[in-house]
């Protein structure tokens, strides 16, 4: 069975707005590539690029998710910094420096970056390009309907299934030990960290208004840079099914 990426990015008055990818059988094509079409409400501009893909791998389940809430972002973000900190052994304040960085702006101009910061296990920085960072990409559901309509039965959104996709290749790659994720839209407060098995969606991680959002990949010391961006942003995985929901 021939399986194609599906790839739509769209801007308006030079800034990026609308995005999404599919992995998808042929006879799909046309109605993913509507679908995509359809998702920006106006553009100036917008591109769609199709990929026959020469090889797919599978994942049988996504991470599990699990939701806990907070009063205040500070105790959150205290929470998210413990995580991270105890997984990877680098300090909390060098871990909240990094938080702080993504609340604020994290590339260079003080914008959003386009991808991830990668940090490793010796707190230094280590992604090639410190606005693009590095971006997961080539993940898909088997049964992308499927999976949507059973989050959606649980009180979820499309966005977590987006989201959970990135999550759940980022820690199948071996050698990132755990993820942390505010999105840039000023509406959307909860974010999550990932690590294990585990997807944990924390509320409220961010400001509400706060047009700022990234992620960061805390990584081995030990990782080969460039080989962990070929796993990222080339392989290509689908998933077949969701693992727990708690
Ligand atoms: P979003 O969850 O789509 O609101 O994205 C939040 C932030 O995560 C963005 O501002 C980017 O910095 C980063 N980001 C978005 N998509 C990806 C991706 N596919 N891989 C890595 N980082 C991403």
């Amino acid at each position: 069975m021939n399986l194609y990426s599906v790839k739509m990015r769209a801007s308006k008055e030079g800034k990026h707005i609308s995005g999404g990818e599919r992995i998808v059988k042929e006879e799909d094509i046309k109605h993913v590539v509507n679908q995509l079409l359809n998702r920006p409400k106006e553009f100036d501009f917008i591109n769609i690029k199709i990929d026959k893909l020469k090889k797919v791998g599978y994942f049988d389940k996504t991470l599990d998710i699990h939701t806990i809430t907070f009063e205040d972002i500070k105790q959150a973000n205290d929470f998210a910094s413990q995580i991270i900190s105890d997984i990877t052994g680098i300090d909390t304040d060098t871990v909240k420096k990094y938080i702080d960085l993504v609340h604020t702006g994290a590339s260079e101009t003080g914008e959003n970056m386009r991808g991830a910061m990668v940090v490793n296990t010796d707190g230094k920085r280590v992604e090639l390009d410190k606005n693009r960072g590095v971006r997961t990409t080539n993940i898909d559901y088997e049964d992308r309907n499927n999976i949507i309509q059973a989050l959606l039965e649980k009180g979820f959104t499309e966005r977590t299934a987006d989201a959970l996709a990135i999550a759940t290749k980022n820690l199948n790659s071996g050698c990132i030990l755990a993820e942390y994720c505010i999105s840039d839209d000023p509406d959307y407060v909860f974010g999550y960290v990932a690590t294990g098995r585990k997807y944990i969606r924390i509320y409220p991680l961010k400001q509400k208004g706060n047009q700022k959002g990234g992620r960061i990949y805390f990584v081995k010391k030990e990782t080969d840079t460039k080989k962990l961006y070929r796993y990222l942003e080339e392989k290509s995985f689908l998933i077949k099914g969701l693992g727990d929901i708690l």
